[in-house]
Formats: C-alpha cells, sequence, structure tokens
C-alpha cells in the first residue's frame, strides 16, 4: 500500500468526508500541540511511518476526531496549520509554523538533558552549586566561558553523562571575553564543541587558537 492509500484509509474513516482524500485533508488542521517522546518510537497515526519521536496533533474541524502524526506529514498532505486565534494560515506560515515548533522542541530537548546532567554532578559533588546554574539556564540559556569549562571538567571527572553540544555559550560582554582569553589551549579546545559557528570565528580572529 503506498502512503497516499495507507493516509486515505486513515484518514477517511474520522472525517466527514468518506471518499476523496484530497477532500478530506482540507477538513483537518495542525493544532499547534505537539508532543516529545524522548525517544522514537511511535508510528504516524496518518501514513504509519513507523519511529516517530516529534508528534504533532491535527484535529477534524467537523467531527472533532484527532491524530497524532509526524511533522513531514503535515508538509506533504498540505494541511493547514492555525493560529492562537484559531484562523487558518497559509501554505507558507504553516511551514514556518511547523518549522518553528519543531525548533521549540529540539532546544527543550536539550535544555532538559542539560538539567538532568547538572543534577546528577550535585548528586555526587557536594561542593557544586548547582542553584546559580540552574538560574544561568533560566535566565539567559547561555553560560560564561569559565562557567562551561569547569562544568565539563567535573563532568568528565566524576563520569556524569552529558553532551558538550547541549551548551550554549556567552561571550558577549568583556567579562565573559576576559575569561576565554585568560584560558589556556587545551581549556579552549574543550569549549569547541559548545561554540556556535560565528563564536568559532571570532576565536580564531582573536587567535586564542593556533591553527593546527
Ligand atoms: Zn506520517
Amino acid at each position: 500500500m503506498s502512503w497516499a492509500s495507507r493516509a486515505a484509509a486513515n484518514i477517511l474513516p474520522l472525517s466527514r468526508e468518506q471518499d476523496d482524500l484530497a477532500a478530506a485533508l482540507h477538513e483537518w488542521r495542525y493544532t499547534g500541540d505537539y508532543h516529545d517522546l524522548e525517544t522514537p518510537r511511535e508510528d504516524c497515526e496518518l501514513c504509519e511511518h513507523a519511529d516517530i519521536r516529534h508528534q504533532f496533533e491535527i484535529k477534524n474541524l467537523h467531527t472533532a476526531n484527532t491524530l497524532l502524526v509526524g511533522s513531514e506529514c503535515i508538509n506533504r498532505f498540505n494541511i493547514a496549520a492555525t493560529d492562537e486565534e484559531g484562523r487558518t494560515l497559509d501554505a507558507d506560515d504553516t511551514r514556518k509554523k511547523i518549522a518553528k515548533d519543531r525548533r521549540k522542541l529540539i532546544d527543550d530537548a536539550r535544555r532538559r538533558r542539560l538539567v538532568k546532567a547538572l543534577v546528577a554532578l550535585a548528586h555526587v559533588d557536594k561542593a557544586f552549586n548547582i542553584h546559580s546554574f540552574i538560574d544561568y539556564l533560566q535566565k539567559r540559556d547561555a553560560f560564561m566561558p569559565m562557567q562551561v569549562s569547569t562544568l565539563l571538567w567535573r563532568f568528565d571527572r566524576l563520569a556524569i553523562d552529558h553532551n558538550p553540544r547541549d551548551f550554549k555559550l556567552t561571550i558577549k560582554r568583556s567579562r565573559e571575553k576576559a575569561q576565554l582569553e585568560k584560558m589556556s589551549e587545551w581549556q579552549i579546545k574543550r569549549l569547541l564543541p559548545c561554540l556556535s559557528p560565528s563564536q568559532r570565528a571570532y576565536i580564531e580572529r582573536e587567535g586564542l587558537l593556533p591553527q593546527t
């Protein structure tokens, strides 16, 4: 069965239109509700694509039936999204909304992993002041270079599961720049996975990391 016939078999019984897939799809809207299952483990309820991690809810305007589907399916079947006032968005704005919601899901997951690693560290390292770090994460969503350097060192030393790419660094203020300038080469090298492309360019420009 093709993805279109699978979709028809799944969506027609839940729609007012009973025969024509394209007509039935017009009755459905992306509601703006989405979930992160943390691991890819569900099937798309529309096309039956396996191992969906991010579920997006679509709802029928007439029957109020709902389905949890992958974001690709919403784009592929041209299902329109609605804005906060319930107005239907055009194809362009729908795509933008879905991309934005996907980014938010990914970013929220990143923050959850970070908090989990910080809590694990606080359990084994009593000298570690977790509150100031959580505070920083909530207020700025980014850490100063010395904070990240210290954290990565502690995570490695105490074998705490973490992903350096989950960190965001801020090097806007002079205090933060001064911290980088005082660091040794191995410390800066350790920060590289956390840096954005423009931050890497800054480090190269300032000659903080000799070219290898
Ligand atoms: Zn699908």
